[in-house]
């Protein structure tokens, strides 16, 4: 008997790479071809047009109708010359991915049923209305009075796909409320680049102004399409919910930086391709630990812009997986046994000279303000440990962090041993040792010489969530699924936050006569001695850790709803209101639908965990059995009872041992299922979000068990889902 997943496996055994359709040409002659970028803009808006919206982007002004009326007939322009017939408002509200609604640009030249011309006016680009009641907003719009709105941000560059041109919006209610990521992140980026100025002005009267940068990694896996496609579970959930580990998995780490298979390097040169067309500076490509999983990243930049480059670049993956007969998975752990996926998201802060905030200088001037910077950020998110946990908090992560792999379920800080001994030294230090002011009038850091070659030696501890990395912080534990923006909201403001009350400190101890030089250093030595517990440069994934990290007070809590609570602590309310980031009724409604999601996730599991198991596990369980039975039956018939006996008894042993783990199916299948039904009755989205977590979820693994255990058992030919060694070694 061959089953169909015999076939399927046989094909895709079989399959050859398609060939990547790349141009024999340089990529720098096609990079950011399909976006309405400063190039393209100098070429279709006026001088002072274009003047004006650079002024826009670079200063954060706001535009007029008149100006937004010349750039929508300039992009209009070029987006027909592309080939464009249709534009959309593009936006990313709180579920994953972005949505688009799109609108042809025809209009009547005068009346209905007459001829028609191509429109695109100020209007349409700035502002769109939204009929967009079935986003999830938390409560903030009732659907009765469902009406929000799309608000241009001139700051990322509109863009064409197929023929479609998409214009990056903010989406707000009509009461003014966020109902996006995008809403917040621009105002958290505000928030952390005027308090970063107001600080770095303390050592360099030359700054105008800050930038804050992004650069992530997107860790992904690739699978066959036709044996995902037999695999209902990675088809709706992004994971195998069963599946027991091949037999070999990553134990050899042969997979990490080798060469990359033929299909995979195909499928790599077209997304790249692609990629460059629309100006995501692309650099990395590389095997990852666990076989089937792969790597990109690009070159980092300006924190809106990566974040939009990585949301889009997720279904420019999902687009380009398909044409070569693979499916792409962003699920942060498809595969059990296996490391799962993340996006570290590298993150630091930079002004217009060129200076990187937490980029170690070549002077001592410079590595005093790199110290202050640092210590801060040290600051930051010792305070936020537990909002910046939340922030990157979802169903899936949940499988990733803590799993032995991927940072624990606490945030701590990794500074390395160069950096620690300066940190020691600082705080032994007196003020005349550390601060030294020189002839000119500049503040020098005194003590300890930081090493410029720190960026290339930074230990690299792979345990940590955030790690100091030479140049900049690299936020670990975010999930491959998810946007960026969530974590840079956070960290943003709470950096933000932490600058703002440094440079009050600051001037409060300058005001009472206190010299700027110890006023700084008091102020770092403190908050050296404040910090102490969020640094930890050991084994992240040793459970004396976590023992360690409760007695210095860190945030150990691993219940997903319940680390959502951290957004609504008083402290945190408090600073997001005071950044002007988001509002308390925000964060409330933004929390609604974290605990909405949550549950929907796991609902939607637990309903393909349970249809898996009664309709593909049970059968195939019941009719191996069945054949056992039938040997037993005519070995009885042949033999004389004491010698069927011994000949039967192994049969008898597996036929015994499949009915227990049928039976336990069964039971906790209906088990299951009875607590879904309690949870589905209760109405508040935090209780109920708990009661999946609590009841619903604790069955999947009691399932899966069981389920793996026959797949051991039961005849290879009848099993009808993909196995693991299957997914995870064809390519
Ligand atoms: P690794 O895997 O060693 O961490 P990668 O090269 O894969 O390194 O990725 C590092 C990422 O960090 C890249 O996106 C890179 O552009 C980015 N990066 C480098 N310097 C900075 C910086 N100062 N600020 C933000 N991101 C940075
Ligand atoms: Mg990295």
């Amino acid at each position: 008997m061959s089953t169909l997943r015999f076939k399927v496996v046989e094909e895709a055994f079989k399959r050859k790479a398609v060939p990547a359709s790349v141009p024999d040409k340089i990529t720098s002659e096609y990079y950011g071809k399909y976006v309405f970028n400063r190039d393209q803009m100098a070429k279709y808006l006026s001088k002072n047009t274009m003047k004006t919206v650079c002024e826009a982007i670079d200063e954060g002004k706001t535009l007029d109708r008149e100006i937004a009326s010349h750039v929508a007939a300039g992009m209009k322009m070029w987006a027909m010359e592309m080939g464009a017939t249709h534009y959309t408002h593009w936006f990313q509200p709180l579920t994953d991915g972005t949505a688009e609604k799109h609108d042809s640009f025809i209009e009547y030249v005068d009346e209905p049923g007459g001829p028609i011309i191509e429109e695109f006016s100020g209007k349409l680009l700035v502002q769109q209305e939204s009929d967009a009641s079935s986003f999830p907003n938390g409560g903030i719009r009732n659907t009765f009075e469902a009406r929000g709105y799309t608000a241009w941000d001139p700051s990322s560059p509109a863009f064409i796909v197929d023929d479609t041109l998409c214009i990056p919006t903010v989406f707000i209610s009509y009461t003014g409320e966020s109902l996006d990521y995008k809403a917040p992140l621009l105002k958290a980026i505000n928030a952390v680049e005027k308090a970063a100025l107001d600080v770095c002005l303390l050592f360099d009267s030359n700054v105008k102004k800050i930038y804050s940068y992004l650069g992530w990694e997107q860790e992904y896996f690739l699978v066959d399409e036709d044996l995902c496609v037999a695999r209902p579970d990675l088809l709706l959930t992004g994971r195998t919910l069963m599946g027991h580990e091949s037999a070999k998995n990553q134990q050899l780490e042969d997979h990490y930086f080798g060469a990359i298979p033929p299909r995979v390097a195909e499928y790599m040169r077209d997304l790249e391709f692609e990629a460059y067309k629309y100006g995501i500076p692309l650099k990395t490509r590389h095997n990852e630990v666990a076989p089937n999983q792969f790597e990109l990243a690009p070159i980092y930049g300006e924190t809106n812009l990566a974040v939009d480059q990585n949301i889009f670049i997720m279904s420019l993956m999902d687009r380009i997986a398909r044409k070569h007969n693979f499916r792409v998975l962003l699920h942060e752990k498809p595969f059990a046994g296996v490391n799962g996926s993340g996006k570290h998201n590298n993150w630091s802060l930079g002004t217009d000279t060129g200076v990187g905030l937490l980029t170690p200088g070549k002077t001592s001037e410079a590595n005093l303000q790199f110290v202050t910077f640092l210590i801060n950020t040290l600051k930051a998110v010792h305070k936020n440990n537990a909002l910046l946990k939340a922030s990157i908090m979802t169903a899936p992560n949940a499988h990733r962090l803590g799993a032995n792999e991927a940072p624990p379920a606490i945030i701590s800080v990794f500074l390395g041993s160069q950096l620690s001994a300066v940190l020691d030294k600082l705080e032994a230090s007196t003020s005349e040792e550390a601060i030294v002011v020189d002839d000119k009038k500049r503040m020098k850091l005194g003590i300890a010489h930081i090493p410029e070659v720190l960026v290339d030696n930074t230990d690299r501890n792979r345990t940590s969530p955030f790690a100091f990395t030479g140049n900049r912080f690299e936020f670990r534990a975010v999930g491959s699924s998810a946007n960026c923006a969530s974590a840079m909201i956070a960290l943003n403001t709470s950096v933000a936050s932490q600058l703002k009350e440094f440079k009050t400190e600051i001037d409060a101890k300058m005001k009472a006569g206190i010299s700027k030089e110890e006023a700084i250093f008091d102020t770092l030595k403190q908050y050296i001695k404040d910090t102490k517990a969020i640094r930890f440069d050991g084994n992240g994934y040793s459970d004396e850790w976590k023992e360690e990290a409760k007695r210095r007070g860190l945030d150990c809590e691993t219940s997903v709803p319940l680390i959502y609570d951290a957004y609504l602590a008083p402290q945190t309310v408090k600073m997001f209101e005071e950044t002007g980031v988001l509002t308390e009724k925000e964060l409330h409604a933004r929390n609604e639908v974290k605990w909405e999601v949550y549950t929907k996730k796991i609902q939607i599991e637990a309903r393909v965990l349970g249809d898996l198991a009664m309709n593909h596990i049970i059968p195939v369980a019941t009719r191996y059995q069945s054949m056992l039975l039938d040997n037993v039956y005519k070995i009885k018939a042949v033999y004389p009872a004491d010698k069927a006996e011994k000949l039967s008894e192994m049969d008898s042993a597996i036929i015994e041992e499949i009915a227990d783990h049928i039976c336990a199916i069964k039971t906790n299948a209906d088990a299951m299922v009875e607590a879904r039904k309690v949870a589905n009755r209760i109405e508040d989205e935090r209780e109920k979000a708990i009661a999946y977590h609590d009841n619903v979820y604790p069955y999947f693994d009691v399932i899966r068990y069981h389920v793996d255990k026959l797949e051991l058992t039961v005849d290879n030919e009848m099993w009808t889902l993909p196995k693991y060694r299957e997914l995870l070694f064809i390519r």
